[in-house]
């Protein structure tokens, strides 16, 4: 008989750590549904696959008409840890109440994740500009805050001369540089990894209050460190943003997907449990997992 016991305390142990119950994992809401990316069902549902690989959360999709301000869209925030945006340029505004709703949530404490051009959305609404830290394009220029890059020493710059926000080059593969090792998003990863092919975001502008950089990317077309893992104090809600993300195959970077997950999870609560999996990339080398639905 305890030779059975032990068969099974070994096959469980074997097997990982044991998923939570469904009860108490931590709820996530996606919104989509207006995104200039065409690929956007695709990573919706690739980002719902990747929260859920980890056990930690349920995942939930609230998608808003294709077109213009949708009067319907009005999810119930606060019955979520977390938000993951998946809108892009272009999107319609939320109705003013959703708008009102989502400030409250996360002024209140909840978690917000911001993924690629969810930071092109809404260059109009004020509040969303100072969850994000900073944005792109729509109009966005020094009128919206300062280009806010780090420089050779190391240091943050925030540069209030003139200029359009957002711009990017030609898609390559290029190395993310983490700037604070001690933060648990990204404690453990190694300092220099290589992200998968992808867009590499410059110029971002905006009010960067209460802003940390993570992690950067030295732009080809700038010269300059960007910022790519960053992270906002917003009242007592904590936002996860990161610009990388731009098609299904910069996704499927585990380093992309590692940092989704435990953005997702420090969003939420503070911490980080998710370990850095053993096929992350290094220095030299990109690592990608062929997504494959569930
Ligand atoms: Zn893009």
């Amino acid at each position: 008989m305890r030779n059975v016991l032990s068969l099974v305390v070994l096959a469980i142990s074997l097997a990982g750590p044991m998923p939570l119950h469904a009860a108490d994992r931590l709820k996530a809401l996606i919104v989509d549904g207006q995104n200039n990316h065409a690929v956007w069902p695709t990573t919706t549902r690739m980002m719902k696959a990747y929260l859920e690989q980890t056990g930690l959360f349920s995942v939930e999709i609230a998608t808003a008409a294709p077109q213009g301000t949708d009067p319907n869209f009005q999810p119930e925030f606060s019955h979520y840890a977390v938000v993951v945006s998946n809108f892009g340029h272009g999107a319609a505004a939320w109705p003013r109440s959703t708008q009102l709703a989502f400030e409250q949530f996360v002024r209140g404490g909840g978690g917000f994740v911001v993924i690629h051009a969810a930071d092109n959305s809404f260059p109009e609404w004020a509040e969303y500009n100072e969850m994000i830290g900073l944005g792109g394009w729509g109009g966005r220029n020094e009128k919206d805050g300062p280009y806010v890059y780090v420089n050779d020493k190391g240091e943050v710059v925030r540069d209030d001369s003139p200029g359009n926000g957002g711009n990017h080059g030609p898609q390559i593969e290029f190395p993310i540089v983490v700037r604070d090792a001690r933060h648990p998003i990204v404690h453990g990863m190694p300092l220099e990894w290589m992200h998968a092919r992808d867009e590499l975001y410059d110029k971002l502008r905006g009010p960067a209050k209460n802003m940390q950089i993570l992690a950067t990317a030295e732009s080809q077309i700038t010269g300059r460190h960007e910022p790519m893992i960053l992270i906002v104090q917003y009242g007592k809600g904590r936002v996860f943003h990161t610009p990388m993300g731009h098609a299904e195959y910069s996704q499927e970077c585990v380093g992309f997907i590692t940092t989704l997950q435990r953005g997702t999870e420090w969003a939420a609560t503070g911490n980080v449990t998710i370990p850095v999996p053993d096929d992350f990339p290094t220095a030299q080398k990109s690592s990608s997992r062929r997504f494959t639905a569930p």
